[in-house]
């Protein structure tokens, strides 16, 4: 059996066995479960996360100094920013666009929600220009204890830098290249190993999400959370092949047959960071991207593009106005727009991630920060389809930037 069948039929499994667990509440059933589902599903992420940060760097390293090498850095560059911008305006705008047709939160009785607000600690004030600021100082930092830290962001910027400079170097460095490159294949090499326990610790991931989230307290939340999912989905399953279909010239069912593992990975993680190393083995192998373009493109995707997280914080942003009762002008919305193009950049891929800097946009134009607690409830579950189309779009902009690099080599 393949590894991808493997994998859906452990999800489903997974989804099975979590609702078992809920017929069980507070029993000792109940608690050996989580417990056991506990222990496979941090040795499943614990394994991720232990290659994550020297994947990310060698990836980097070894994609930029081969793009270099070509000539290709610069447009490989440009078409990467293009894309990931354009993905990222149309979730926007979707997002927008939804919260309006629908209305979501009008009429919704904001009382319900007081207690849980007036609870709420609110962190300090999150403004974009501190943002930013925050965004800098993290990034331009030691790369020892970026690399401690697991500092995503400062690990791909000086992972960038060395890359160049070694292109830079030419000969003189050769041995350097060469040895990041066998590190290189030696992190897949692992990776491939720990692809052989996914089904396992997608299973217990998947199991444990659903025996302990409070699928309940969706209802209260209904209709926004279908609203959001559904136009996740809609994102996803519709504007992303289209244009995959026609700037990549892939047919989305191959894409989407060569990437399940990573998809469903991603629902069970809720983390794109978690899931790049197998973005990255899906993207190479499965979809024939070359691997300097999906080592570029991939990692630096993981970070800083989230279509998902985006469309997300810009319908969350209207539902809460919506239930305050108060009207955003365009302007308003356009800073809302803005200011969640600039929240998913800086969101680590991490669940749950997009509640934190969605603080940031619900501020941007005056709306309460505690109004976030009445979306922390549902954040959770929501948080797993939006990594699904986070990842997806990695993987998409990777085929879309192969092509177009392979294309203008073969005419120059
Ligand atoms: N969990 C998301 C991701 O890893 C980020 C978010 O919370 O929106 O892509």
């Amino acid at each position: 059996m393949s590894l991808n069948t493997q994998i859906l039929i452990a999800a489903i499994l997974g989804l099975i066995a979590g609702y078992v667990l809920t017929l069980f509440p507070g029993t000792q059933f109940f608690h050996a479960g989580i417990y056991g589902l506990s222990i496979i599903s941090s040795i499943f992420i614990g394994l991720l996360k232990m290659l994550l940060i020297p994947l990310i760097f060698s990836s980097i390293v070894v994609g930029v100094s081969n793009l270099q090498a070509g000539g290709q850095l610069g447009r490989v560059w440009k078409i990467t920013v293009a894309c990931c911008v354009t993905t990222t305006t149309l979730a926007l705008i979707l997002g927008i666009g939804s919260a309006h047709l629908f209305d979501v939160g009008k009429g919704v009785d904001i009382a319900m929600f007081q207690q849980a607000m007036s609870e709420h600690q609110t962190p300090d004030t999150l403004t974009p220009t501190s943002f930013l600021t925050n965004f800098i100082q993290n990034t331009l930092i030691n790369p020892f204890k970026a690399f401690a830290e697991g500092n995503v962001l400062a690990v791909v910027v000086f992972a960038l830098f060395i890359g160049v400079a070694l292109v830079h170097g030419g000969d003189r460095f050769r041995t350097v290249r060469n040895l990041s490159a066998q590190f290189f294949d030696i992190m897949m090499l692992m990776i491939g190993w720990v692809m052989k326990l996914a089904p396992l610790g997608i299973f217990a991931l998947l199991a444990k999400l659903l025996a302990t989230e409070d699928i309940s307290v969706l209802s209260r939340l209904a209709e926004f959370a279908v609203v959001v999912t559904g136009t996740t989905i809609f994102h996803g399953a519709v504007v992303l092949p289209l244009l995959l279909w026609i700037f990549g010239k892939m047919d989305p069912l191959t894409f989407f047959k060569g990437t399940r593992a990573a998809l469903i990975t991603a629902f069970a993680t809720s983390s794109s960071s978690a899931t790049m190393p197998l973005s990255l083995k899906c993207a190479q192998e499965n979809l024939g991207v070359r691997p300097q373009t999906a080592g570029f493109v991939i990692p630096l995707g993981t970070q800083l593009n989230m279509d998902g997280t985006a469309l997300y914080e810009a319908a969350a942003a209207l539902f809460i106005a919506n239930l305050m009762g108060l009207d955003l002008s365009l302007g308003q919305q356009v800073i809302v727009c803005l200011t969640a193009m600039i929240a998913s950049l800086g969101a680590p891929g991490i669940p749950s991630a997009g509640m934190v800097t969605m603080i940031m946009v619900l501020q941007s134009v005056g709306l309460p920060a505690e109004a976030i607690a009445i979306l922390l409830p549902i954040d959770r579950l929501l948080d797993t389809v939006r990594t699904v189309v986070n990842v997806q779009g990695d993987m998409m902009i990777s085929v879309v930037v192969d092509r177009h690099t392979r294309e203008m080599e073969q005419q120059t």
